[in-house]
């Protein structure tokens, strides 16, 4: 069956133009043809859907996400009285909110297994289209490494999230492996220390150089690219050094790491809005201090490294960090990418086509013959108000694959 949504009008991020009196033609969840209503046929019997008064474009990408977290604080008593179980069930509520905020595509940094992402596939429960990394691999005493002063170890593996604490060449070339046989499709590493984590700072380099490019050179024999978490200068040289392909928040860029991605191809994730959530929910009581004097700490360096890398001319994809925050308020993220300098179709791109060669995933990020029928609505041009893509309460129509699976009159 050939479905046709009719809507006022049109986006296109690849040419960045839009039109008014649009259609898209879909069919089994592809789409057929987009663009002007009057150069397209709709055949007589398709399933006519009314988007007028809504302009569409591509559903967003977020290449930065943690769906089996809650997005409400850090609270070390409520980890250790949660099951497994339970933190898993949280990402079916955390993909539906994503779903609902027009993001019908996400890559998540760590946290969800494959398990997630085939549930989603089979229909078991609404959410967006994933890439998974599963678990987030850091040195001892790094980042995601949960091994308490105290002695207390809540570093849990689980049959299918492989165990993210690695030391040496070897033993980082066998991780890589198990994560890709649990069915990672990209691998995080995290080659600095961060801002939610009490035994580190997130201006000293983890991993060595030689670490990093076993991990890259293991995930490329398999076709798989490589994210970092790299916040430390050091950390983020080392990581370009290696081979990683996105450099994820990149607090601590320099004119020289800049050049680097420019001649390496490599794209920043800035995830901009996480150290302000972190402050948000330690002003509300929910983080604990360390944490939050971090993140006052970073927040000023980080909007300028990512200013510089704007001006530069790095290529920016779209990435939050939701999980540190809440879901479905992912959008945010583009109006602190538009107060650092980046054009509006340049913020839709970050989370669009970017987003799209970024991860590396085919058939979403634009409305092509073929695409996934992934697409959005909303009340106005974006171009002219970014809030219409920034706010979930804004998204009035969501189609994954054809399916619409959020509309408000
Ligand atoms: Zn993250």
């Amino acid at each position: 069956m050939i479905r046709a949504f009719f809507a006022d009008g049109l986006l296109n991020p690849v040419t960045g133009e839009t039109v008014g009196e649009a259609v898209v033609l879909v069919e089994n969840g592809r789409v057929t043809a987009s663009g002007r209503r009057a150069l397209i046929a709709v055949p007589a019997d398709a399933d006519r859907v009314d988007a007028s008064g809504l302009m569409v474009l591509p559903g967003l990408i977020d290449c930065h996400v943690h769906l089996t977290s809650l997005g409400d604080g850090l609270d070390f008593t409520r980890t250790l009285t949660t099951p497994p179980t339970f933190e898993l069930m949280s990402a079916v509520q955390s993909a539906r909110r994503t779903l609902d905020a027009g993001f019908t595509t996400v890559r998540d940094a760590a946290g969800s297994p494959a398990g997630i992402r085939m549930a989603i596939e089979a229909g078991y429960f609404p959410g967006p289209r994933m890439y998974v990394t599963i678990s987030a691999l850091s040195q001892t005493g790094g980042h995601t490494d949960l091994h308490f002063m105290c002695g207390a170890d809540l570093d849990i593996p689980l049959p299918d999230r492989p165990h993210w604490v690695v030391d040496g060449v070897e033993p980082m070339r066998l991780r890589v492996r198990e994560l890709i046989r649990a069915g990672a499709d990209w691998i995080k590493l995290c080659t600095s220390g961060g801002v939610l984590s009490p035994g580190d700072q997130p201006h000293h380099a983890a991993l060595t150089l030689d670490e990093i490019k076993a991990a890259v050179g293991e995930a490329a024999a398999q076709g798989r690219k490589v994210m970092a978490h790299a916040q430390a200068n050091a950390g983020i040289k080392n990581a370009l050094r290696g081979g990683v392909a996105t450099i994820e928040h990149g607090i601590w860029l320099d004119g020289d790491a800049i050049e680097m991605m420019l001649d390496g191809g490599n794209v920043l994730v800035p995830t901009l809005v996480a150290p302000q959530w972190v402050i948000r929910h330690s002003e509300a009581g929910k983080m604990p201090a360390f944490a939050a004097d971090k993140a006052r700490a970073v927040i000023v360096d980080h909007s300028t490294s990512i200013r510089q890398a704007i001006e530069a001319g790095v290529k920016i994809a779209f990435g939050t960090d939701s999980g540190v925050g809440p879901h479905g308020t992912n959008g945010e993220e583009f109006l602190l990418m538009h107060a650092l300098g980046m054009e509006p179709i340049d913020c839709i791109r970050s989370a669009t086509t970017v987003a799209a060669a970024t991860i590396g995933m085919p058939g979403v990020g634009q409305l092509k013959e073929g695409s996934w029928a992934d697409l959005i609505g909303v009340p106005g041009d974006p171009l002219a108000d970014l809030t219409l893509v920034a706010r979930p309460e804004n998204i009035h129509l969501v189609v994954k694959g054809g399916e619409v699976v959020k509309s408000r009159a």
